[in-house]
């Protein structure tokens, strides 16, 4: 199975350039290549009769002899044709960098045009990319680790210093590297590495269990796993305090935000927030992992409803931990091979009665804040037909529970 595992880069001055150059690289065979795409489409519309493109569409056995040598000079565009011209027109100084790197950039031009005529696509059209953009990068299926470190192919015609990159982040588990994305935002390097892993198959345990994720905790029948444990503390009392300095600064003169010490102040603040979220996503790792050890079936709910239920601010903290924590139960499943059920996105499970079924509507319903016409907590579920009690998140995990058949 393929893993994705995301790491930090710290590349030296060299290798900075390196990157940098790589990423301008990238876009630029990425426009030469939408470029010549465009030209391929439109002088096959001007190059073929509109016979010819009329038996294309209808029938294409009916075509001559002569209509199908036409056909063949005026390609539809398509990674090939568009590679072949882009390497046929190889300057020079294009020798410099990696060939991988024009040829990924074509495959996934050719891949979003895909995306966007079967309409899975919500990007859209691929469009041309600009330098001023915040986030650059570029792909290479031609990386390999050497000694803990990440060495790029280094391109026949490249006559400079070349260097292996330390990585920090997930230790990266052996097997060979399929993939290799690089990208740069703010001046921070990351790679995702694509990596073929063996699975670790679990032994079964013959058990089941479900989860009811909330904004900072999650539940299982094995009680409570918290997001937001008491050594974070230190840390959410950090944000507050950079963020009333910053609010302040803001308050007394507003042109302040392009200032230096006003910039600093918000790094120590971005910084803070990854760090919590590291920390986080370490709490998830474990969490994930030790249900797949103790479990063989999991069930947990469609997330999307989740976030759309939660409140603003909740919703910037903590969307990308409910991503992570789909993600991690995804591949997790497969690589334990164990099974994961993901409720349908419409199962009552906050509101249904996990002892009778009576399932809860209308004024009946328990929201966030409790039920207000029967005046209970938040936190509470009291089943009005058959009198059933219970913490309203158990409550939802037993419904979920009752999923697996
Ligand atoms: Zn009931």
């Amino acid at each position: 199975m393929k893993l994705n595992h995301q790491v930090r880069l710290y590349p030296n001055n060299t290798m900075k350039h390196v990157l940098d150059s790589l990423c301008d690289y990238r876009r630029y065979c990425w426009n030469k290549a939408i470029s010549c795409w465009n030209e391929q489409y439109e002088s096959r519309l001007i190059g073929l009769p509109e016979s010819v493109i009329n038996k294309l569409k209808n029938d294409v056995n009916s075509l001559t002899l002569e209509e199908q040598e036409l056909v063949n000079q005026y390609p539809t565009p398509s990674h090939y044709s568009v590679q072949s011209e882009l390497v046929s027109q190889k300057e020079d100084w294009q020798y410099n960098f990696s060939s991988r790197v024009l040829q990924q950039a074509v495959k996934d031009l050719a891949k979003s045009w895909k995306l966007f005529f079967n309409n899975q696509d919500t990007a859209g059209r691929p469009t041309f990319k600009t330098k001023k953009s915040p986030k650059q990068g570029f792909k290479t299926d031609r990386a390999s680790i050497r000694g803990g470190k990440l060495l790029l192919d280094k391109p026949r015609g490249y006559q400079g210093k070349w260097y292996t990159i330390r990585f920090r982040g997930l230790t990266i588990p052996d097997g060979k590297i399929t993939y290799c994305s690089i990208t740069r935002v703010n001046n921070k390097y990351a790679a995702t590495f694509t990596i073929d892993v063996e699975p670790t198959i679990l032994p079964k345990t013959g058990k089941q269990n479900a989860v009811d994720a909330n904004v900072d905790h999650f539940d299982t029948t094995d009680g409570r796993v918290s997001l937001r444990p008491k050594t974070l503390n230190p840390l959410y009392d950090k944000v507050k305090h950079y963020q009333r300095i910053l609010a302040r600064k803001r308050c007394k003169n507003p042109r302040v935000i392009n200032s230096k010490s006003y910039q600093v102040t918000r790094t120590k603040l971005q910084r803070t927030y990854e760090r919590i979220t590291n920390i986080q996503k370490d709490l998830l790792h474990k969490f994930t992992t030790e249900l797949y050890q103790n479990y063989d079936t999991i069930v947990i709910e469609d997330l999307d409803v989740k976030k759309m239920q939660m409140s603003k601010k909740a919703k910037n903290l903590h969307r990308s931990l409910f991503g992570a924590f789909r993600q991690m139960m995804e591949y997790k499943s497969q690589k334990f091979g164990k099974t994961l059920i993901v409720a349908d996105r419409y199962y009552p499970s906050t509101q249904r009665c996990s002892f009778c079924g009576f399932i809860k509507t209308g004024e009946d319903k328990i929201t966030l804040s409790g039920n207000e016409k029967y005046g209970t907590r938040h936190n509470e579920y009291i089943c009005y037909h058959c009198g059933y009690k219970d913490d309203r998140d158990h409550n939802a995990v037993l419904n979920l529970l009752a999923l697996v058949k």
